[in-house]
């Protein structure tokens, strides 16, 4: 039933009416099939809007990944993907994009459902970027190429760019389905076979992608979709010894493990991209209302559960003050609720997402910054956080060093660029940063200054295909996307011949 919102001060839509889906498909994507987990055992997907279980899925475990991974080999071994040459992937990874498309407002919806980000963003950029990804590297599938290299002897040398083998990937709840798309689009693209293990708060879009997979005409065996725990199923898969390479979303912490696994077993190639805490410059000659919009966006978006949210916003003392009026009356101005209503900001994703950065909130306000607006839960049920913003935030705070994943603005005042770029870069992690000014002498000192894998300047949060997108420090090995990430898919082979020999004929 339709009721408020309460224990805010907060503009709040009411939660309209039930789900419009049904999930159907709840079972493991193995060898082409889809298949309840080894043991029988489920577990349940919760809607971060009503705290109701939307579905019980399958629970994969090292028993279910090891099938997995048997399909993934023996697709590689057969040569059923890799030896079907690159044109022909390219078409069939069209084809899944057409899929995808044609269904899209069903994958909006189960988007929003298990995620709880507003129906618009699933309709805008979730679904629609995934289908772009996947054309995009449609085109590169029959451009993976090596190169003729000039030798100091009479030798004829030149590279082979071959795939890897069984990849292993592993993905996070913030963007499911787009997540799932950056990682499987290009391992597909250079011929190599999946195991993918979704995280387990949102595995229904993947789930739903695996019904499309047999449609696009991809072999069985080539994808392979599972849902389960990360310390079971994904445990499992960073540790078994026929992945050849495994490829990770999510938090620093559990990167680390990965590479942990990796080390302790079969050295599998990995790649990383974990959190960070992208700092956003302000400077004193910049459009202020510009800036307030574009830095809103740069933490706002998704619920602040974006690995490049602008959570350290520096702004200089010239225009500090009214930068905080006007970036504080942005944060009250967003509308909370129902994701399946015109609103900003729906729940977060899960209670223990809740919790951790309801205990963020309460470290910012113990450790002495100023708490301009926002703070509290909406409600009281389902995951809603009042938009929230901090000043007087200093560098010794856990606000400002640790990355929260929520709505929560801090902002810290700065006074000379020197001080400021230092301050920027000292911090574990490097992925994102933000620079707003006018001019272009300062903006091309600060892009060149700061230790970020991604810089944007005068906007935030562009992401296009065709650009590579990872971090620095501990924010991350190699790169997502663009012609960058074919590199973490593909071995490099050399062969290397006489030019001139009795061998030869
Ligand atoms: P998480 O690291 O807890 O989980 C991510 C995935 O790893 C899930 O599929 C989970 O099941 C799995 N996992 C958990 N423990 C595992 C283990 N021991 N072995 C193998 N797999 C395991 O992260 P999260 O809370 O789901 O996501 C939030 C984090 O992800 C944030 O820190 C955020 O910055 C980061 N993130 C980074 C990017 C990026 O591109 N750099 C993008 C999105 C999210």
């Amino acid at each position: 039933p339709a009721r408020r919102l309460r224990r805010s001060n907060f503009h709040c839509r009411a939660i309209a009416s039930p789900p419009r889906i049904v999930p159907a498909q709840t079972k493991l994507w193995i060898d082409g099939n889809f298949v309840d987990a080894v043991s029988g055992k489920t577990f349940p997907v919760i809607n971060p809007c009503t705290e109701e279980i939307i579905a019980n899925v399958a629970e994969a475990d090292e028993a279910d990944v090891d099938l997995a991974v048997k399909a993934a080999r023996k697709a590689f071994d057969t040569g059923a993907w890799t030896k079907m040459g690159g044109r022909q992937r390219g078409y069939h990874m069209n084809k899944l994009a057409d899929l995808l498309e044609r269904d899209a407002e069903e994958f909006a919806q189960l988007e929003t459902l298990d995620n709880g980000k507003p129906i618009f963003f699933s309709r805008a950029a979730d679904i629609p970027l995934s289908v772009s990804h996947l054309r995009y590297y449609a085109g590169w599938a029959d451009k993976i190429q090596g190169k003729t290299i000039p030798t100091g002897s009479e030798h004829f040398a030149y590279t082979l760019h071959e795939p890897i083998g069984v990849c292993a990937q592993i993905t996070p709840w913030n963007f499911p389905l787009l997540m799932a798309t950056w990682k499987i689009a290009p391992a597909l693209a250079t011929g190599n076979t999946i195991v993918l293990k979704v995280a387990e708060q949102t595995p229904l879009t993947a789930l739903k992608l695996g019904e499309l997979i047999d449609e696009a005409g991809i072999p069985p065996g080539v994808i392979n979709i599972l849902t389960g725990y990360g310390q079971t199923a994904g445990h499992a898969l960073s540790h078994h010894m026929d992945v050849d390479k495994i490829s990770f979303t999510g938090s620093t912490e559990v990167g680390r493990k990965i590479l942990q696994a990796s080390a302790g077993t079969n050295l599998k190639s990995v790649s990383l991209e974990l959190g960070g805490k992208s700092a956003v410059i302000v400077c004193p000659d910049t459009d202020v209302d510009q800036a307030v919009a574009d830095t809103h966006f740069a933490l706002f978006f998704n619920m602040g559960q974006c690995c490049v949210a602008g959570s350290r916003l520096f702004v200089h003392e010239d225009i500090y003050e009214e930068f905080v009026e006007k970036a504080v009356a942005a944060a009250k101005a967003r509308t909370v609720g129902d994701p399946f209503t015109q609103v900003d900001q729906g729940p977060q994703v899960s209670q223990e997402q809740f919790e951790t950065i309801s205990g963020y909130i309460q470290s910012g306000i113990e450790q002495g910054a100023t708490l301009a607006t926002g703070g509290r839960r909406i409600g009281d049920k389902g995951y809603f956080i009042e938009p929230t913003v901090f000043t007087d935030v200093r560098d010794d705070m856990k606000i400002y060093q640790e990355e929260i994943f929520g709505p929560v603005m801090s902002i810290i005042k700065w006074r000379t660029e020197e001080e400021v770029i230092a301050r920027a870069n000292q911090s574990q992690y490097g992925l994102g940063a933000g620079i707003w000014t006018k001019n272009h002498n300062t903006a091309n000192r600060l892009a060149r200054a700061l230790k970020s894998g991604t810089v944007w300047i005068n906007c935030y949060n562009v992401f296009d295909d065709a650009l590579p997108f990872g971090g620095y420090k501990m924010s991350g090995m190699g790169r997502d996307k663009g012609e960058y990430a074919l590199s973490n898919y593909t071995e490099t082979k050399c062969v290397i011949t006489p030019l001139e020999n009795p061998a030869w004929l």
